[in-house]
């Protein structure tokens, strides 16, 4: 029998999923080489659509809506049972150096797309590929009116975060990216487009020796395996993998399961693996970043630990001994790295004051920190550090020095940039905050078009792909507010360009 034939049996009979790839693989006639994970194409689909699009985090609802708006047919696969990912969880901040909220305050220096990109190619050690950051940059004002014009609440306020050196981090009313999801799904219902939840995608099926066409995919839901073609184009927007222990251990072998992870339980990253197995490669999987501020004992992300990220200028952190151990506004590898090898000690603190309290955090917050126990409030610097288990009269000595520095106007002893304000208006607070990981920046190769590369730098056929699953955005650190940015420009892209794909004849 014809080694096409026994593979087709084999896999209609189920034995020639992942695992057995290789021999459907060597089936196919006239491939002497092929990545090892070809995948065999089924003999029935059990549905098809025009563009597929798998996961409802920001990029995966960015890119239907688009492609829905271009007039394509869209389907939604979505792995859990709920949507959004680690968007619906995100701190719901955007950054862009334009905006109509940012035209509201005309003191703000001034700022630009080519200043975006060069923070965030500098963060990123100049590692990341320059036409995706100066897409995400240039189109960074684009995708928050778009957000806007969909009814996403943002605050009135700008703030400028750890390693932007312009104010222009924008933040969702409720600080989550949630309110971007939820205006998203809005939309996407009016819209009919359909979305189906517990479908997890196991295989891309890719025609051809690894040079052919994306197809479709192979879905598992329920006891139940199914097969759905794409006709225009698949796009990959299943966000990163800090949740898959073992895999981001291979790239950064201290990475194991003692650290906890701020992302979602899906953060796993199956379908970019799935990718390179077809041909997709893969940029930077090695640059994974830890958030320094999580909470101590869980590894979460909380409204408290967004707190020192939001205004760096008014706060410094100091280790159990009392003393700053880094410049507050360095980028967040800088400062997970300065605890975890410098300070070495958990948990950490970030300590500020209540003079900014209104204008740059929220007291409705922070009275529901210090309720659960994650914010330590105190009348005097001495009782505050007694309540934290900080030595008290280093952090007066600290405070003191901080102080002094700031009608100095330099940071002498750290560099920090910008120093706004003394530490000086009862009540103090205090949170205590350690690294957890957070952001994979590598992933699979793409264009500016959101186009997946191969090996050879060829771009793969119906295969697109946005959001945290992509690399080469942010390189080696990717500065806060700049991941959602780049969903949502990237996302758009993607669901535009896969909607333009032309549908190969039947
Ligand atoms: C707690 C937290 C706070 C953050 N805050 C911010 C912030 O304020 N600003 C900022 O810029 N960045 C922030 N980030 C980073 C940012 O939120 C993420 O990079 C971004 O949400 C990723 O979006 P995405 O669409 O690429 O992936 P996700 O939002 O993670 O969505 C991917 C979806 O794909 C699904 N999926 C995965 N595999 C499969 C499969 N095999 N089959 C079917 N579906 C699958 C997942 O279940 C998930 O729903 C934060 C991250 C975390 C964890």
């Amino acid at each position: 029998m014809a080694q096409k034939e026994i593979s087709r049996k084999m896999f209609l009979k189920g034995t020639a999923a992942v695992g057995a790839t290789t021999a459907a693989a060597s089936a196919l006639a006239g491939c002497a080489q092929k990545p090892a994970g070809e995948s065999a194409v089924p003999a029935k689909w059990d549905r098809e659509t025009e563009v597929l699009i798998i996961g409802t985090g920001f990029a995966g609802l960015a890119a239907a809506l688009e492609a829905h708006g271009a007039g394509s047919q869209v389907l939604v696969l979505e792995k859990m049972e709920v949507p959004g990912g680690n968007s619906a969880i995100n701190g719901g901040v955007y950054a862009a150096w334009d905006s109509r909220i940012r035209r509201k305050f005309p003191d703000l220096p001034e700022d630009s797309a080519e200043i975006m990109m060069e923070d965030m190619l500098k963060a990123g050690q100049r590692l990341n590929w320059p036409a995706l950051v100066k897409k995400v940059a240039t189109e960074s004002v684009d995708g928050i009116e778009w957000l806007l014009d969909l009814g996403t609440p943002f605050q009135e306020k700008i703030v400028q975060a750890g390693g932007h050196s312009r104010p222009r981090t924008h933040t969702t009313v409720n600080a989550s990216g949630s309110d971007a999801i939820k205006a998203m799904l809005k939309k996407a219902e009016e819209l009919k487009i359909e979305i189906l939840y517990e479908h997890k995608v196991t295989r891309l099926i890719r025609e051809g020796c690894g040079k052919g066409r994306v197809l479709g995919v192979e879905v598992e839901t329920g006891e139940q395996k199914k097969y759905f073609k794409a006709k225009k184009a698949v796009i990959i927007a299943t966000g990163g993998f800090c949740r898959n222990v073992e895999l981001r251990a291979k790239f950064v072998p201290w990475l194991t399961a003692e650290f906890p992870s701020t992302n979602h339980p899906g953060a796993t990253g199956e379908v970019m693996v799935e990718a390179m197995r077809i041909g997709a490669a893969a940029t930077q999987l090695d640059w994974i970043q830890l958030y320094p501020f999580a909470d101590p004992a869980t590894g979460i992300l909380d409204r408290p630990a967004v707190i020192p990220f939001n205004a760096p200028a008014y706060c410094i952190y100091v280790a159990k001994n009392g003393k700053r151990f880094v410049n507050e506004l360095a980028d967040r590898k800088v400062c997970a790295d300065a605890q975890l090898f410098g300070v070495k000690e958990k948990p950490t603190f970030t300590i500020f004051d209540d003079s900014k309290v209104d204008e740059f955090f929220n007291r409705e917050h922070i009275a529901d920190g210090i309720q659960k126990g994650r914010i330590i409030r105190a009348d005097t610097l001495e009782e505050l550090a007694q309540k934290a288990g900080i030595d008290a009269a280093a952090l007066k000595e600290t405070v003191a020095r901080y102080n002094e520095m700031v009608d100095k106007g330099v940071d002498e002893d750290f560099g920090k940039p910008s120093m706004k304000a003394k530490i000086e208006k009862p009540p103090f607070y205090a949170i205590p905050q350690w690294p957890s990981v957070h952001h994979t920046m590598g992933g699979l190769q793409i264009t500016d078009k959101a186009q997946v590369l191969d090996l050879d730098g060829n771009v793969i056929p119906g295969l697109y792909a946005a959001g945290e699953v992509t690399g080469g955005v942010h390189g080696a650190v990717r500065l806060g507010s700049c991941a959602f940015v780049d969903c949502i420009v990237m996302g758009r892209t993607a669901g535009k360009n896969a909607a333009a794909a032309e549908t190969p004849a039947a």
